[in-house]
Formats: C-alpha cells, structure tokens, sequence
C-alpha cells in the first residue's frame, strides 16, 4: 500500500490517509437526483468519484464503493424548500414518478458508461430503503435530537454542539438573520426535516406509513441511511460536489453522529465546478450540456473524459469547445503514439518493474497519492510514451498500467486502426462555406477564383474531389 495525503474539508487540510480497517477504504459519494439528464458538469464529478476509487485501488487498498440514487424526497432547495424535484419532472413530462426514476437512471449509467466510469459495488435506491431511514429517525429521536411541527418531524440543530463545522457555519451570525426564513415551523434557520408528511405536498404520489404519519423521507436522511447499511457507522471517505458543503452534507454528519453518538467520516472530498462562461452550469439554469449535446457535436465521450483528467478536482474547471477541441487532439495524439509503438512491438508481458519505465510509473503512483494529482499523472503517461530511453513494450505495458486510473481506452485505443483525420464543427462549417463559394465562382465562369479557392484549401491541408453529386473533402 502506497501512503497516500487526501484534502479533508473537515480541518481543510491535507492529511494522512489511514483508513478505519488498514488497506480497506470504506467510500460513498452522493449519487444523481433522478429528474432529467445529467449535465456535464454532473458528470465531472462523477469521473473525479471514479478516478479516486480507481487510484485508491491502483494504490493497493481494497475499495468498497457506495452510491445511492435519489428517487424521492429531494426539493428544488435543499433547505427543503421548493416542489420535490421527481414530482415536477413528473408532472411536467405526465409520467409517474417510477417511470421517470427509471428512465433517467438509465440515462445516467448510459452516459457514466460511456465516460468509462465504472459502475460503484453498491448502487442503492432512496425508494427502496425506506425503512432503513425509518429506523435511523427513530433512533436521532430516541437521542432527543428532534420535534414535530406543521406536519413534519425536525432535527433540532442547537442540540447537536458542533453542527456545521465541515462548512465553517457561524451559527450566531445566522441568528442574526443571515437567512431569509421560509418555514414558520423550524425553531432555528438551519433545522431541517428527516420526515414530511401529507401536511406538506398533498399530492406526494409516493408515501410510506412511519411513526409520524404517512409521509416520504427528508432528502439528508437516505445518505445517512444508506450509508450506514453497507459500510458501517464509520465511513472512510465520502465525496460529492462543493455545493453540497454547506446544508446536504452538514445535515447528514447531524443525523449519523446524532444517532450514533461517535464519528462518522473521517475524510470529506469535494470536487468544485465545471464552469462555463460566467457561471457554475446548472439545470435549474437551463443553459447546460449533456454528454449527448457533445457526442451530437462529433465528440467522442472520452474526449471529455480527457478534458477532465486534465483539471485538478479542487479547481473550477472552465468548459469551452475550443477546451475540449484540444483534449480531442491530444487524445487523438495519444492514439497515433500508442499505434506507433505498437508497430514496433508487442507489449511486455509484465508492467516494468525496474528501468526507466519504472521511474514513470512511480511518479505517476506518487501524484496520485499526492490528493488525486491527476494533471500531472495524466503528464507522467505523456513522459512514459514520449522517453527514447523507455522500450516500446515497456513503454506499452505502462501505458496500460497507468490506464487502469485514468480510464481512456489506451489498449483499445492502440489496438484500433489508425483513425482517419476529421474537422471540428466549426472548422467544418468554415470549409463547407469555402466550397459553397467556389462552386458559385464556377457558376460564374469565374475559373481563377473557383481554382485559387481549391489551392488555397490544399495548403490548408483539405483535399477536395469534384464527383457527379458535388464536391466532397477530405483532411490530408
Ligand atoms: P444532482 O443530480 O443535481 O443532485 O447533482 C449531482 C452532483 O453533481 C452533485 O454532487 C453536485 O454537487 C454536482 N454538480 C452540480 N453542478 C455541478 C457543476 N456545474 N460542476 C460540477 N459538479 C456539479
Ligand atoms: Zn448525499
């Protein structure tokens, strides 16, 4: 097992790993909200998720990865305000709650599927695991950490000594009125509610009968519950987004440490932003990008896959087409080098253990302990491929060492035939216009110009070829 340093949001710092169970990593990341497409900022925490399971595996600890789906009870706000966010899509689309559960899950492990993130060892529905959230109330509530009001069951915050210190909350400033309160029935800003009942939404279409009436779960709880049930009241690592700091993951540290009275995780990860333009991209903002909207473009899924390798998860990652025109050409690079190797020669049989390869492969292992530095490991996989000093099957076997972290396809990728060049959208929008141009200078007998155009595009590097249905081009 490798030392490996990971960035705790609890104590913001970087801290020495050390697992509950030495070389067991106990990991859950909060999963999808499944109300509509991921977007591509969604799926970049979830390839930051996917590489941390793979380093800490590549690194030579035994992962238990955990990751629930939300399918009832999560708001429009997360400090339970708002419709619930299934039952508007729902009604919006005039579908039931199941079917729409069901349709962008699977939609979810399509995309995660073809972003090669691997699937976690425990996927677990909020739905179906309702009376392990029971359970778990019942117990904050034996522990005297809650009270009803209006219909629902509160967790009292100023009972728990300590809450929101994960996200640095001064509760004296929010008692100043920090907050604009929008539920009468909460004794502090910050309460929360672990169970709603019919008082809240008439029209809930999923209820299940509890001690507090017929009702469905606070969004916080089925985390807590989840989490418990496959890894245990004391969890390693837990990641998500940073947005989830201030209430969602504040809320569930509440409810586990109240119900169990000791620690619950040791190390909290977040991953920040995808960014484009001015703003985080949302759904609730419309403007945002599905893996689809992408792959519609002519991207390959593993472009972007590419793209977020080469930011560090603790930085806001600024989305741009021209960003991921070049990802896509060092992934294409990266293809031609691997093809190129492997013309020379078979890979090794083994992953190098000594030499020149092995002193990449150590700086690649050591930057990923060094909190997920994937940047510079996806550089180490450059250095490996680019060292006259490094054989071409050593150079091979690493190459697809190195591809059990980052996850783009390398033995594939060398595997395949050497891929034909092609345009980005706008570059072949721009020669499509050119071409259009000179067919109208034929048009006009204009020769000069319809044979000045055609060389001005061979210098450019397209070949154009005149045929009985128009002109077609190619990249040299
Ligand atoms: P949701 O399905 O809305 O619950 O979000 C799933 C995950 O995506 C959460 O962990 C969010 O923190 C994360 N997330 C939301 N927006 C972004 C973004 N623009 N960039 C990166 N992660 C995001
Ligand atoms: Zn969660």
């Amino acid at each position: 097992m490798h030392p490996i340093r990971l960035f705790n949001t609890l104590g913001r710092e970087l801290q020495e790993f050390q697992p509950v169970h030495p070389g067991k990593v106990g990991f859950y990341g909060c999963g999808p909200t499944v109300y509509n497409f991921a977007h591509i900022g969604n799926l970049r925490m979830y390839v930051f998720e996917d590489t941390l399971a793979r380093a800490l595996r590549y690194l030579g600890y035994e992962v238990r990865h955990v990751m629930n789906i939300t399918d009832v009870g999560h708001l429009t706000g997360d400090d339970d305000s708002g419709d619930d966010k299934m039952v508007k899509s729902a009604r919006e689309r005039g579908q039931s709650v199941l079917e729409i559960a069901r349709f962008y899950t699977d939609a979810f492990f399509r995309d995660t599927g073809l972003l090669n993130i691997r699937r976690p060892d425990v996927v677990c529905k909020a739905t179906e695991h309702v009376a392990d959230m029971i359970d778990l109330i019942r117990r904050i509530e034996a522990n005297g950490y809650t009270y009803f009001a209006g219909g629902n069951l509160y967790f009292d915050v100023s009972r728990f000594p300590g809450y929101g210190r994960l996200a640095l909350l001064n509760l004296e400033d929010l008692k100043a009125g920090a907050r604009i309160e929008v539920d009468a029935n909460k004794r502090n800003p910050y309460d929360f509610v672990l169970w709603f009942t019919k008082g809240k939404f008439e029209n809930q279409a999923l209820v299940w009968d509890s001690p507090w009436g017929s009702g469905y779960p606070g969004w916080h709880i089925e985390c807590s519950a989840m989490s418990m049930k496959y890894l245990g009241e004391s969890i390693d690592i837990h990641a998500g987004g940073i947005d989830h700091i201030p209430i969602h993951h504040t809320n569930e540290i509440a409810q586990s440490e109240s119900a169990t009275g000791k620690p619950w995780v040791k190390y909290w990860l977040h991953g920040e932003f995808l960014v484009m333009g001015k703003g985080k991209m949302s759904k609730s903002s419309g403007s945002f990008l599905t893996l689809r909207s992408l792959t519609d473009a002519g991207y390959e899924p593993l472009d972007y896959r590419y793209f977020c390798l080469g930011g560090h998860y603790r930085s806001q990652l600024q989305f741009s087409f021209e960003a991921l025109d070049s990802a896509r050409a060092s992934r294409r690079s990266l293809g031609e080098r691997l093809r190129t190797l492997r013309s020379q020669a078979e890979p090794a049989p083994a992953v190098p253990a000594d030499g020149k390869a092995r002193v990449w492969l150590d700086a690649f292992a050591d930057h990923l302990a060094e909190d997920l530095a994937l940047p510079r490991a996806l550089a180490d996989l450059w250095g490996l491929l680019r060292d006259p000093e490094v054989t071409p099957p050593e150079a091979l076997a690493g190459a697809y060492d190195m591809d059990r972290v980052l996850g783009l396809g390398l033995r594939e990728a060398a595997e395949a035939a050497p891929e034909e060049k092609a345009a980005s959208p706008e570059r072949a929008a721009q020669i499509e216009r050119r071409i259009a141009e000179r067919a109208a200078a034929k048009k006009a007998k204009d020769w000069a110009r319809a044979d000045a155009i055609r060389d001005e595009l061979k210098a450019e590097g397209v070949l154009l070829t005149d045929g009985p249905s128009g002109t077609t081009w190619k990249l040299s």
